[in-house]
């Protein structure tokens, strides 16, 4: 028997860094049109060699991502901020943590999870416009808004922040 058996049912919660795509008071995806449901876990799918498999995976790279450090997210934050990202799926950046629990793949950089819930999300500068629809998508999903670690402060500013569509 291994020592590192991965992949593992969590004993606890582990807490990882995330961007979302904020769009109709809801969470997405960054990367997929995938809404995040309100008041209930997001439960990630494998749909690789088109079986019915519980994700993650170990052969495939589905589940739901969580970075361990805040760093990690930053070229994902940059590229979310670049005026052609809202052609594709539209929405403003929102970057916070999410709690990952069932299924959970450890890699170097953070986890892929069968199940996450949003637990926070970082105070950024915002539009008078977004500013409201932030304060809905806390309430929808009863999470809390947190001060932003001053080095996503710096990389988000007030221009960037708010994204292309908001
Ligand atoms: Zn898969």
């Amino acid at each position: 028997m291994s020592s590192a058996a991965f992949p593992y049912d969590t004993l606890g919660p582990i807490e990882g860094y995330r961007v979302w795509r904020m769009d109709d008071d809801r969470l997405f995806s960054f990367s997929r049109d995938a809404p995040w449901p309100v008041q209930r876990p997001m439960v990630a799918r494998c749909l690789g060699d088109g079986e019915d498999r519980r994700a993650p995976h170990p052969s495939c790279r589905c589940g739901i991502y969580a970075a361990r450090d805040l760093g990690l997210l930053c070229p994902t934050i940059a590229m979310g901020t670049l005026r052609d990202w809202g052609m594709v799926f539209g929405g403003a950046i929102v970057v916070g943590t999410a709690r990952l629990w069932g299924r959970v793949y450890e890699h170097e950089r953070g986890w892929r999870s069968e199940l996450a819930y949003p637990t926070a999300i970082f105070s950024l500068p915002v539009s008078a416009q977004t500013a409201p629809r932030i304060e809905r998508l806390l309430e929808a999903y009863a999470i809390v808004l947190r001060p932003a670690p001053p080095a996503l402060a710096r990389l988000c500013g007030p221009t960037s922040a708010d994204g292309p569509l908001s």
